[in-house]
């Protein structure tokens, strides 16, 4: 990033004043680049910094998950000579639910009290309330957490919209916040459901899923298509909707959930085929929607998709010269990662620092479930409706000596290649942590190399990833005969 050309230090300049709505991951990261480039910052956020992804979606969901994990691997012990007593099953693991979550909602607002301090050490100006655009330059604060900042208006060269996107719900199913619930309700749960019935079997419905599962739940999936994971590589969903099946998950597909209905002991949950699935709680994941309604931005002139999320060009500009927009608001990828990356593009863009447009072909992605599935690049639906020319193999992890040793049978390495140039295309690493195993193959598709530059080097033995280049040897082999 290069330097400011002015910075706030300079007493004859008036900085650039930025307005974020919004501090999740598109938000405060935004602030932060905003504010090393000279600009004055303030973050309206009405729920608390950090934002969904904090408090309510990543963190907690990925330490609720973490607990799972360490059922998992106590699962695989006996195998590996443990005993715990004498005639330990593993059933005999229980999960104490209330003090995970405690510790789960401990973790997240420690979280967001950490990019809190971060923002205020970095002289950021933090409003506690909802923001709504006046104009495309001024931002009015509305609910604010302090009454002084009711209706205070805030006059803004640049505005950038991050207010991410909250948990869609169905008419017929309406959350209660004890047995119908969305994800953000799951961590009041203090005590193990006994049958959780997750209605929608993409990312999220797949996590929650395999982590009640492994948690000792009974879990029922209800999937409207083929197979779980819908969009995600073929190989990697029916390999994990394998294992949820041999766990004593019940995968329901092809069907979708029509209604939910408290019952006197639990929920009746209606499917589009008739058949009616009880349970003590359901958990209603069936994607979300953008936070975009109610805050001026059509009024301003800021032009919104059938489905109301917020368009965006590769540097997140939106149709309002000065109004920008980063995250989940804007539809492009629900990720973290992704929103972060387009906020600070949006204040390199908005501050004339360098900037390189959003590639989303290089972003890596991962779905925590035992095992997970990561992914960067191309996938290779992508490759084939685009038409382009690729090689590619998948190895077992099976057959991996460190894998045999830590007794993992269930996973694979595949990659995908240009078949003449060799250059590393894409991948999807499915494997217990598999989010770790996802970086070399994401280091070869951003820089371009190819599957002799991973097959060259070195690898621990033994180790996982000597699965990856192996892989890539197999495909070098075939580069070579060409
Ligand atoms: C269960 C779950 C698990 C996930 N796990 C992962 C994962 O492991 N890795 C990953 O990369 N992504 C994950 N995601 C996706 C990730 O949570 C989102 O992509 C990310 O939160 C988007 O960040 P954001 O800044 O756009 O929005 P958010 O994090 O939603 O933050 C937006 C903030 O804006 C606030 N806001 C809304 N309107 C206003 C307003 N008018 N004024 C002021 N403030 C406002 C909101 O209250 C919120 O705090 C997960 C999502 C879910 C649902």
């Amino acid at each position: 990033m290069s330097s400011p050309a002015v910075t706030t230090s300079d007493p004859a300049h008036i900085p650039t004043h930025v307005v974020v709505l919004g501090g999740g991951p598109g938000g405060y990261e935004a602030a932060l680049v905003a504010r090393s480039l000279g600009a004055r910052v303030t973050v309206v956020e009405r729920q608390g910094l950090g934002g969904a992804a904090v408090l309510t979606d990543v963190v907690p969901s990925k330490t609720l998950i973490a607990t799972a994990e360490w059922m998992t691997i106590a699962e695989r012990a006996p195998e590996l000579g443990i005993r715990l007593t004498d005639d330990a099953a593993k059933r005999d693991l229980s999960v104490d639910l209330k003090a995970v979550n405690k510790r789960v909602l401990e973790l997240a607002r420690a979280q967001s009290a950490d990019i809190r301090g971060r923002l205020e050490r970095e002289g950021i100006e933090i409003v506690g309330g909802s923001g709504r655009l006046e104009s495309t330059s001024r931002v009015v604060v509305e609910s604010a957490a302090d009454p002084a900042d009711e209706g205070r208006v805030l006059d803004a060269d640049t505005i950038l919209v991050a207010t991410g996107a909250t948990p869609r719900t169905l008419p017929t199913a309406v959350p209660d916040g004890e047995r119908i619930l969305t994800w953000t309700q799951m961590y009041n749960l203090t005590e193990l459901p006994e049958k959780l019935v997750v209605v929608g079997s993409g990312v999220t419905g797949a996590e929650f899923a395999g982590a009640y599962n492994a948690l000792g739940a009974d879990v029922v999936l209800v999937s409207s298509r083929d197979r779980v994971l819908p969009g995600e590589d073929e190989d990697a969903a029916e390999l994990l909707e394998g294992v949820f099946r041999s766990r004593g998950m019940t995968v329901l597909s092809r069907t979708r959930a029509e209604a939910a209905e408290r019952t006197d002991d639990g929920v009746a949950v209606t499917l589009s085929d008739g058949r009616v699935v009880h349970g003590s709680h359901v958990l209603i994941a069936v994607g979300g929607v953008p936070n975009t309604v109610g805050m001026g931005l059509e009024e301003a002139g800021v032009t919104l998709t059938g489905h109301g999320h917020i368009e965006v060009d590769k540097v997140s500009r939106t149709s309002v010269r000065g109004v920008y927009a980063a995250g989940d608001c804007t539809g492009v990828l629900p990720l973290a990662s992704v929103a972060a990356m387009q906020g600070r593009i949006a204040m390199q863009h908005a501050l004339g620092d360098a900037v390189a447009p959003l590639r989303l072909g290089t972003v890596a992605s991962n779905i925590f479930t035992a095992p997970e599935i990561a992914t960067v690049g191309y996938s290779e639906d992508a490759l084939k409706q685009q038409g382009s020319r690729y090689i590619t193999t998948t190895l077992p992890l099976a057959r991996n000596p460190r894998a045999k040793m830590l007794g993992i049978r269930d996973g694979f390495v595949k990659l995908f290649a240009h078949p003449e140039a060799g250059v590393v295309l894409g991948g999807v690493v499915v494997a217990p942590r598999a989010g770790e195993h996802i970086f070399p193959i994401t280091l070869a598709v951003q820089h371009r190399l190819t599957v002799d530059d991973v097959a060259a080097s070195f690898t621990i033995y033994p180790s996982l990833s000597g699965t990856t280049a192996e892989a890539a040897r197999v495909l070098d082999a075939r580069v070579q005969e060409r």
